[in-house]
Formats: structure tokens, C-alpha cells, sequence
């Protein structure tokens, strides 16, 4: 089963999301059936020459054709939330970027998918929305129908399916909508397949 948010090599193949410029390179040499994906961890927000890393980001995406667009986002959380505005405008970079080459969006989100929702909707009143995927997604059923009138999709892993409102957030979400993903931790991947399934068994 493909591996929806990684960023290892992972034998099943999976969506290879960069945290850093520096990954680039790795991640494009990485073998089938691993996907790229180009973009910046909004952790590492801070600091970014945005004029020439918009320019690298389109020049990379040009010459690598399926590659999607991630990591990005936005996180509020205590840590890091000084640095929203610079997250900002590298999430703006990055969307831009997905909608122009039509890639996949990777979208992080930790106290912030109100903005981002809003964010999103904004793009799509403009018709400038890429396709989505929301990681470690963590949102009520609710809050994933809006996301999901926007076309998005979700993926969750150990640590999610894991949660007392798993249930209520994850069984009745659509079979074409929700994905399971490694993130920093291939070895609970088969964990969080089993978790999944017990859950859409419930529902
Ligand atoms: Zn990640």
C-alpha cells in the first residue's frame, strides 16, 4: 500500500516530501516507485530568499514533470508561530507553484486549517487552486467536508489514528479521501494500516 506522506525511502513507494532545499537532490534521484516532491518545511520558513527559491522551485518542477509540490503549510503552534508571516508567504510560493505546473499540494497544518481553509477558498474564488492533500490530517468531519468541497484529500498516520476521537474524526470519512502515511516513522506503517481498517470496519 503507498506510503501518502514520507520522507524516506520506503519499499511500498510513497509521496517523498523534502523538509529542506537540501533534500532536493535525493529526492529526485530517489527509484520508482517513490513520488517527489520539491518544497520547504514551514519550520525552515525563516530566512528564505523567496525571489530565487520561487525561481529554483519552478525550474526543478519544469524538469521534473511528476513531481508534486511539499512540503509546505502553516504552523501555529507555541514553537513556531513567530515565524507565521514568512510561512505565509512561502505557502503563497508554493501554491502558486502547484497551480501553475498542476501538481499536488502536501499541506502541513498544526493550529492553523481555519487559515488555511481560508487561504484555500481565496485561491479557489481566483481559480488558482492545486489539487490537495492535507497531512497528518487532524480536523473534525465537519471541518474535512469543507476542506473536501475544495477537492482535497487527507492522509494520517500512527500517531492520528491513534487519538480517543480517531473514530468520530477518521471512520466515515470516504475510501477515495483518506491515505495512510509514514511521515518520520516507516516502521509504524503497517500499524496504522491495521488501525485504518479497524476503524472503517466500525463504520
Ligand atoms: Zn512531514
Amino acid at each position: 500500500m503507498f506510503d501518502y506522506h514520507t520522507h524516506q525511502i520506503v519499499a511500498q513507494g510513497g509521496f517523498f516530501n523534502a523538509v529542506t532545499r537540501a533534500d532536493w537532490e535525493k529526492i529526485a534521484a530517489a527509484p520508482d516507485p517513490m513520488m517527489p516532491c520539491f518544497g520547504l518545511h514551514p519550520w525552515h520558513a525563516q530566512g528564505v530568499d523567496l525571489g530565487a527559491y520561487a525561481f529554483d522551485l519552478d525550474d526543478w518542477l519544469s524538469r521534473h514533470p511528476s513531481a508534486g509540490v511539499g512540503e509546505t503549510g502553516l504552523d501555529g503552534s507555541e514553537r513556531w508561530r513567530d515565524s507565521l508571516d514568512a510561512q505565509r508567504n512561502l505557502f503563497h510560493i508554493h501554491l502558486g507553484a502547484a497551480f501553475r505546473h498542476e501538481r499536488m499540494l502536501h499541506v502541513h497544518g498544526v493550529r492553523a486549517w481555519p487559515e488555511i481553509l481560508e487561504i484555500l477558498r481565496e485561491r479557489r474564488r481566483c481559480g488558482t487552486l492545486p489539487a490537495l492533500l492535507l497531512h497528518a490530517w487532524n480536523g473534525s468531519l465537519e471541518q474535512a467536508r469543507e476542506f473536501m468541497d475544495l477537492g482535497a484529500i487527507f492522509s494520517v498516520g500512527l500517531r492520528e489514528l491513534s487519538h480517543p476521537k480517531a473514530e468520530a474524526r477518521y471512520a466515515r470519512l470516504p475510501v477515495d479521501r483518506l491515505f495512510v502515511e509514514s511521515d518520520d516513522a516507516p516502521e509504524n506503517f503497517p500499524r496504522a494500516v491495521a488501525l485504518l481498517s479497524l476503524l472503517r470496519g466500525i463504520a
